[in-house]
């Protein structure tokens, strides 16, 4: 075991569980990861004591601080599922909070709504959709954040050419980089861009929840999170948790990306969150010397799937180079092309999500609703 690690795990030894045992005897640690003086973990009970463990998790994350060498330590309570229980009522609890109800937890304060940008795979664009959204809706007038929950492949610091590490305020929390009149979070921010990262389940969860909770976003109208790609355990899980008021799948035309995109569709269904649409990107191929379009994938596929599946269609973006050269340089074209096609394109899209919703607010969204699974 690694010095650091070891030296984490007897520092915990003297934090001591409700019942008086310590910690690393209780069976509810997650793996400890250390990387550049960061210590993240996290701490599983069951929902219905997690009120009760929350000074424990707080004394955990002190005792961590301590250590010689630690900048910064996140900790965050998880709530085991319930025995028996689908994953629809797995319900990690957001710490500090009473008891574990599925998708109670609430935004942080002053952030009106919280929207997913997923994909059903990697490498459809999902980054680049989520970020030129996200600058789209400011540009319609909107207080936006940014949060990339991307954990594995966090590309939002690049494709926004953001540098340096987030400024910790009060000791414990961070304050948001901010990029083109974004608010943004990112654990690329937080660790070494070329460190090799290892995530297990749990600590996704402390990494996101403490992107979530311990930044002082400020007042947001909306929030853009730049999920994982996939619909794997750790999406599910970050579906639940945190409190999304919608989700947008980013496909692209094939049939392949489609299959992917209904499982992702299906996936926000499973947890009640309103699907706000889909967008297809590398719709169509924009010739950057001619300016002439051709549907290289069989473009339209999305839109009709949309129609199928009856979810919103949100728009078609094309494959176009000026669109890989300007995200690579984190120039992203609604910033740095505002009046030119693709800008457009973005900010249409950026309407239609704004539009869906205001759609899914005006129903009582605390008013349980029956989910059926196939
Ligand atoms: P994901 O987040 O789905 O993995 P990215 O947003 O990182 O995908 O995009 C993958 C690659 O495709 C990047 O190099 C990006 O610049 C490029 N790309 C994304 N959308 C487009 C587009 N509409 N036209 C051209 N290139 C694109």
């Amino acid at each position: 075991m690694p010095a650091a690690k070891a030296a984490v795990l007897e520092r915990l030894s003297a934090v001591k569980s409700p019942d008086g045992t310590p910690l690393p005897a209780t069976g509810t640690l997650s793996d400890i990861v250390v990387s550049d003086g960061k210590v993240f973990f996290s701490i599983s009970v069951d929902a219905a004591l997690v009120q009760r463990w929350e000074g424990v998790r707080k004394a955990a994350e002190d005792a961590v601080r301590g250590l010689p060498g630690v900048t910064s330590a996140m900790v965050a309570l998880t709530a085991e599922r319930a025995a028996g229980r689908g994953p629809a009522a797995a319900a990690p609890a957001t710490r500090g909070r009473a008891g574990a109800q599925t998708r109670s937890a609430q935004a942080p304060e002053g952030v009106n709504a919280i929207i997913a940008v997923a994909s059903g795979k990697g490498g459809v664009g999902k980054s680049t959709t989520a970020v030129n959204l996200a600058l789209g809706l400011s540009g319609i007038g909107l207080k936006v954040g940014m949060l990339d929950a991307d954990i594995y492949g966090p590309s939002v610091p690049k494709l926004l050419a953001i540098r340096g590490r987030p400024q910790v305020i009060e000791g414990t929390r961070l304050r948001p980089m901010t990029g083109y009149g974004l608010e943004v979070m990112s654990i690329g921010f937080l660790v070494e861009e070329e460190t090799p990262m290892i995530w297990r389940g749990p600590m996704v969860m402390s990494a996101l929840t403490q992107m979530l909770r311990e930044v002082e976003w400020g007042a947001l109208d909306v929030m853009v999170v730049d999920m994982p790609p996939g619909t794997g355990d750790a999406q599910l899980t970050m579906a639940q948790q945190v409190p999304l008021a919608g989700a947008i799948i980013v496909s692209t035309p094939q049939d392949l990306a489609l299959i992917d995109a209904r499982r992702g569709i299906a996936m926000f269904r499973r947890v009640n969150v309103p699907v706000l649409g889909i967008v297809e990107n590398m719709s169509y191929f924009l010739c950057p010397h001619c300016g002439g379009r051709s549907d290289v994938f069989g473009h339209g596929g999305a839109r009709r799937e949309a129609q199928r599946l009856e979810v919103p269609f949100l728009g078609e973006v094309p494959l176009d180079l000026a669109i890989r050269e300007t995200s690579d340089a984190g120039r992203p074209l609604v910033v740095s092309e505002p009046n030119g096609p693709q800008a457009a394109v973005y900010r249409d899209i950026a309407k239609n999500v704004w539009t869906e919703l205001g759609k899914t607010r005006g129903s009582d969204r605390a008013a349980p609703r029956i989910v059926i699974e196939a």
